[in-house]
């Protein structure tokens, strides 16, 4: 790959020498886990991007690792602590796999975020995370970033600084695997999006424990469909590197194209297509011949929520020759198990299975006093026993302790687990079945959601009074995708009722596009079961009645 021209307001690179290195190599940091290969095939493919018209931009292990250290040496310069928080706003490229490995070489710890998101919610993570520097993969600045943080945009070949960090107080000398890695920011309970911190330990604990299921060899090339903050893409990154393969990420604005998003696996050679099942749903009612034409691919992975069984028929049957695996977990421990799906899928298969934790991790049920549930067909709650656990949710010790909890086999030990909140039952060989949530959070297109999020967003109003949010309609067999559904009461003394567009917009600028309601229907109260909760299901019952 080409080096860029100097870019303005370059850095003068620092002398090696100085710099804390790539790593003495002991694989428990995630850069020299990830560029371990680097070592071995320096010259093999690393990263293969497409570049339209048929034509890709291939990056090798060896310059993969030279970037990675060359933005180590730019970021090195601005002075920044052990630990400090970068937030990296970008989709997955080289160039943007490059700067989190160099941050992870300085033991910085990335923050990714869309650069979709919306500037409150950005502004929100970099106060909440005292971040103390803001880079993009875009040339236009964000406004409003606080002044102590410092801003600059990359790209391959260097970075740009706009404005330096606050100066830091160095206090830290040496860099541990327990220090958090980066932190991801999911949709929170609480109205307040919740930052997952993970340390490189555990990210290189689960990358292990994937890696034991062998998807992947040096020659396959893995497509990642997933946006670089959500965790899902870190799995890919690890599965494709760890295995000395080369990454394929399918740029976010593709993946809704089936045309250009078969296009962009047909010309990147991909042999591995890993996404949410909802990635695979326009091909498959609109280019079934253009998917079956995939004759590269040999492995599917998803994750995130339920394949519907049609849908995934559909697949194999186009594509008979394909491994199917699911991958089931959150971002608390990255994912936590990878089942093969059967094949062929038997008739009258209802659920498909989650199996087991991967290697060196296990997955037990509780019931709701946490006792163990051992026997089959019982649901209970899926806690996991894992190294690869997070370590914390960011500023938030009380949600902390309710998701990691007592190991409820060995409460004395002072180990902890984490409790998921999926539910499940065993199988007769102990294998586990996903059967839903025990709160209200969602998936939307693989995108997790707590609806109480939407709901604190449309309180904040000034003209709503109460508000319940619902996510209805089914995604099969042939229906429409599911629609987040709003049902707002305006507040008595507002002079008119608020319209649905400006509280559209109102989530907007503070919320994900995926996490905006599409249909918002204002009521005088929102109904009540006995017992005085909101009654959902009778406003589910509403909507279809109306339909
Ligand atoms: P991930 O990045 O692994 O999707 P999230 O934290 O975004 O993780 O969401 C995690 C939740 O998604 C899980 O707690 C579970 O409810 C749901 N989920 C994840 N994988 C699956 C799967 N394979 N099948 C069904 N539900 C899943």
């Amino acid at each position: 790959m080409d080096a860029l021209p100097e870019l303005p307001g370059q850095l003068p690179v620092q002398p090696p020498g100085q710099l804390p290195g790539l790593g003495p190599h002991s694989g428990e940091f995630l850069h020299e886990f990830l560029l371990a290969a680097a070592r071995k095939s320096p010259d093999r493919p690393a990263v293969v991007e497409s570049a339209g018209a048929g034509e890709t931009t291939v990056t090798s292990y060896r310059e993969l690792s030279d970037q990675t250290r060359s933005f180590a040496e730019e970021i090195h310069g601005l002075g920044l602590d052990i630990g400090d928080r970068v937030i990296l706003e970008s989709d997955t490229t080289a160039a943007s796999i490059a700067l989190f490995l160099a941050c992870s070489s300085l033991d910085l710890t990335f923050v990714p975020v869309s650069p979709d998101t919306p500037d409150e919610r950005l502004l929100a993570i970099a106060e909440t995370t005292e971040a103390a520097l803001h880079i993009r993969a875009a040339e236009k600045p964000r406004e409003g970033i606080p002044h102590n943080v410092g801003t600059a945009c990359f790209r391959w070949g260097g970075i740009a600084v706009d404005r330096r960090p606050a100066p830091r107080v160095r206090r830290r000398r040496e860099k541990a695997v327990t220090d958090p890695a980066y932190i991801i920011f999911t949709s929170g309970t609480t109205g307040r999006p919740k930052g997952v911190v993970m340390s490189h330990r555990a990210v290189t604990a689960f990358y292990r424990g994937m890696l034991a299921h062998r998807i992947a060899t040096p020659e396959d090339r893995v497509a990642s469909t997933s946006p670089l903050q959500f965790d899902f893409s870190l799995l890919n990154i690890g599965l494709a590197l760890g295995s000395g393969a080369a990454l394929v990420p399918v740029p976010q604005a593709l993946v809704r194209w089936p045309r250009r998003f078969l296009g962009v696996l047909r010309d990147t050679g991909a042999t591995q297509v890993n996404g949410v099942p909802s990635i695979w749903r326009q091909a498959l009612r609109r280019e079934p011949e253009r998917l079956a034409a995939l004759e590269r691919l040999r492995g599917v992975l998803f994750c995130g929520e339920d394949f519907p069984l049609p849908e995934l028929r559909r697949l194999r049957e186009l594509l008979p020759d394909i491994r199917i695996v699911n991958c089931y977990g959150a971002t608390e421990s990255m994912a936590c198990s990878f089942e093969e799906v059967p094949d062929p899928l038997p008739e009258g298969t209802e659920r498909l299975s989650i199996g087991f934790a991967h290697p060196g991790a296990e997955m037990l049920l509780i019931d709701t006093e946490g006792n163990i549930v051992d026997d089959p067909h019982v649901t209970g709650e899926i806690v996991l026993r894992s190294p690869a656990l997070f370590s914390g949710y960011w500023a938030d010790p009380e949600a902390t302790d309710a998701a990691l909890i007592p190991d409820p086999l060995n409460p004395c030990s002072g180990q902890r687990v984490l409790r998921t909140g999926d539910l499940a039952h065993k199988g007769e060989g102990g294998e586990m079945y996903f059967c839903g949530r025990k709160d209200s959070q969602v998936q939307i297109r693989g995108n997790r959601v707590e609806l109480p999020e939407i709901e604190g967003r449309l309180l904040d109003h000034p003209d709503v009074t109460a508000a319940a949010v619902l996510l209805l309609g089914s995604a099969e067999p042939n229906g429409a995708e599911p629609a987040l559904t709003a049902f707002v009461v305006p507040a008595p003394q507002s002079p008119a009722p608020p319209d649905a567009a400006a509280l559209r917009t109102h989530c907007a600028t503070a919320l994900p596009a995926y996490m905006v309601p599409q249909d918002i229907h204002l009521l005088d109260a929102l109904p009540t079961t006995p017992n005085g909760k909101t009654d959902r299901p009778a406003l589910a019952a509403a909507v279809r009645e109306a339909a």
